[in-house]
């Protein structure tokens, strides 16, 4: 049996059939309309949730012109640090649903 590429389609859990797949929480078997993941629209609830408490503290660390230019640099850093951080932490999640099932 010839397996599909993995980024474009899917095993259904449900009927067994491979099906097209957008990486999408919520796609739907082409055969049998079920979720191709059953628990892909949990799991994205859950990265918005993530995204939403990573995020403020970035948004919140202010860089006023006022600064010293050394204390600017540290937090210019900080703010480098917290994006890596946002970025790993989404890029684990994606991973995980994309690869889950
Ligand atoms: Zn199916």
């Amino acid at each position: 049996m010839e397996r599909p590429p993995l980024s474009a389609t899917k095993r259904c859990p449900h009927c067994g059939q491979w099906s097209a797949h957008r990486l999408q929480p919520d796609d739907r078997c082409e055969h049998c309309q079920q979720l191709l993941d059953p628990f892909g629209p949990e799991r994205a609830a859950q990265m918005e949730k993530a995204w939403k408490w990573e995020m403020p503290p970035m948004m919140l660390l202010p860089i006023p012109a006022t600064d010293p230019a050394w204390l600017r640099a540290l937090k210019y850093l900080v703010r480098g640090g917290q994006l890596l951080f946002a970025a790993t932490v989404s890029f684990i999640l994606w991973l995980i649903t994309a690869i889950a099932g």
